[in-house]
């Protein structure tokens, strides 16, 4: 009997499971497993919200798998010795996974690769979780992109090869000598009850939640995608982020869904709401294709320039930021959208963004480390590029003297007041005139809200203005320094 093991990582879901389909095609039976082993993935392990999301995508996987008669091993790392320990149990002659292409997992994967391939073993990897390998879209002279216009014009010409979605297995055999494994409960991943609970009411996880997601998506919006997308209180956008980190859906899947919307008689005027949304997940595409090509940006800067920028140490201003206390309406409402959700609209992340490395001048990875512990969607590779983006120093990145103003943006982006009225309860008596802006509301206006800025919101922790300027001095200054460094 040949017995084979799928090893799940980020891609937790049946269809369209190139190292399922594999198993199921070639094994008589099979040993699917996850292994808990965060240590081992470096920058990406996941954060507080992740681990949530984590927990309960287990589960719903481990019910699916069962349902077709192959019930999901848990085990702990480290990966070398757990995946050894269960092919000595069940006799396996064979290992498939799916590739992540965060730092630490192509180093680690491509040791276990070569580890059991040398015992003999079949290895085999397969791509899940992206349309395009980050290696094969590339330059004329066969260099990574770094501006996205040009990648997003190849990848259009690439779409009408990528493959089609596969069919899950309808049923797969386990062999005999299955181990029992560790309990999920154990792995410890759920939160506090309180943090979990908001959580649990903004999102259903798992692969049946995520095809539902997506259909109501193309139902509802996609139509208007391209017009709604950016008005953060209206639910113009997919909210498919996480189930795609997670590989609860497939890009394939979700463009191709997209795509058959086209066919749709009613939304017969949806082909730029559709032809937006693929572009997003080229988007998140292109981030990868980033980071493989250049996995120091983790850390450090696309735009080596940026080294010499002086980021401001203030603690009291970064806890302000993170707790949605800055004083400045649009920016605490998303953070607190943040903090009760995992989730927070695109147009919101890049204000918040902007307040932090711009006008706090505080460096962008205080940022992305407090987004990747608290999104349920958190993606070295997306978050990584977003933050980038937003402190002007990464491919494609806002030029530096965009700085946005959180105001101007909030009207835009707001106009109803709905957002803010939404997240900032304190603040929903004020006058649509004053809501963006409080602190410019006569004082009897504010004691007719209810509002006493200092007491029940703060006053702002920045001068817009001034920090503005002094942003865009830094920035002159690092220019010049480097238009006359030596060559
Ligand atoms: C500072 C900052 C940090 C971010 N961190 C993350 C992160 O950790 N994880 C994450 O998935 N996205 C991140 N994003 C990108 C974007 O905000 C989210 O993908 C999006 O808000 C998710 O909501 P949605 O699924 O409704 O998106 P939709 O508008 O429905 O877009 C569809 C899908 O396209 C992809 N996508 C859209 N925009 C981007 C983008 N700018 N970059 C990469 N992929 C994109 C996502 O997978 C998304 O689910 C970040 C953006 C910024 C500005």
């Amino acid at each position: 009997m040949r017995t084979a093991i799928v090893w799940f990582r980020r891609d937790l879901r049946l269809a369209d499971n190139p190292a399922l389909r594999l198993a199921a095609s070639l094994a008589d039976a099979v040993v699917p497993v996850y292994i808990h082993a965060p240590e081992e993935e470096g920058a990406g392990a996941p954060g507080g919200a992740s681990r949530w999301w984590l927990h309960h995508s287990l589960r719903s996987l481990a019910t699916d798998l069962q349902r077709i008669g192959s019930p999901l091993t848990i085990l702990r790392g480290p990966t070398l010795n757990s995946l050894q320990r269960l092919i000595d149990q069940t006799g396996s002659t064979a290992i498939y996974w799916n590739r992540v292409y965060e730092p630490a997992f192509i180093e680690r994967d491509a040791k276990l690769k070569s580890h059991f391939r040398e015992q003999g073993l079949e290895v085999q990897s397969g791509n899940a979780s992206l349309l395009f390998e980050p290696w094969e879209v590339a330059t004329g002279s066969g260099t990574p992109y770094r501006v996205f216009t040009p990648y997003w014009r190849q990848c259009q010409t690439r779409l009408g090869s990528v493959p089609k979605a596969a069919a899950p297995p309808k049923k797969l055999a386990s062999p005999p000598n299955l181990p029992s494994g560790v309990a999920l409960d154990d792995l410890a991943l759920l939160p506090t009850r309180s943090w979990g609970d908001g959580l649990a009411a903004a999102f259903q996880v798992g692969e049946k939640a995520a095809h539902q997601a997506l259909d109501r998506f193309v139902e509802d919006a996609i139509a208007d995608y391209d017009t709604r997308r950016d008005f953060a209180a209206e639910p113009g956008t997919s909210r498919l982020s996480a189930h795609l980190h997670f590989g609860e859906i497939s890009p394939r899947q979700a463009v191709e869904v997209a795509q058959s919307a086209a066919l749709h008689p009613q939304r017969s005027g949806a082909s730029l709401g559709i032809e937006t949304f693929i572009k997003e997940i080229v988007w998140r595409e292109f981030a990868h294709h980033l980071l493989f090509h250049y996995p120091q940006t983790v850390s450090e800067p696309l735009d080596v320039r940026f080294n010499a920028l002086p980021w401001q140490v203030d603690d009291a201003g970064l806890k302000a930021w993170c707790r949605g206390l800055t004083g400045i309406p649009i920016v605490d409402a998303g953070m607190r959208q943040l903090y009760q959700t995992g989730w927070m609209h695109n147009r919101v992340r890049m204000i918040v963004a902007s307040l932090l490395c711009k006008n706090l001048g505080i460096h962008w990875r205080e940022g992305a480390a407090w987004f990747h512990d608290t999104l349920v969607d958190a993606d070295l590779a997306a978050n990584t590029f977003g933050w980038q983006w937003a402190a002007g120093c990464g491919a494609d990145a806002a030029p530096y003297y965009r700085i946005f103003n959180p105001t101007l943006q909030a009207e835009r982006f707001d106009p109803k007041r709905l957002y803010i009225r939404q997240w900032l309860p304190e603040l929903a008596a004020l006058p649509d005139a004053y809501i963006h802006q409080p602190v410019t509301a006569p004082l009897s206006v504010l004691r007719a809200a209810g509002v006493t800025l200092g007491k029940n919101y703060p006053s702002p922790v920045v001068d817009l203005k001034a920090t503005r300027d002094r942003a865009l001095a830094a920035y002159a200054h690092m220019r010049a320094a480097s238009s006359n460094a030596p060559a």
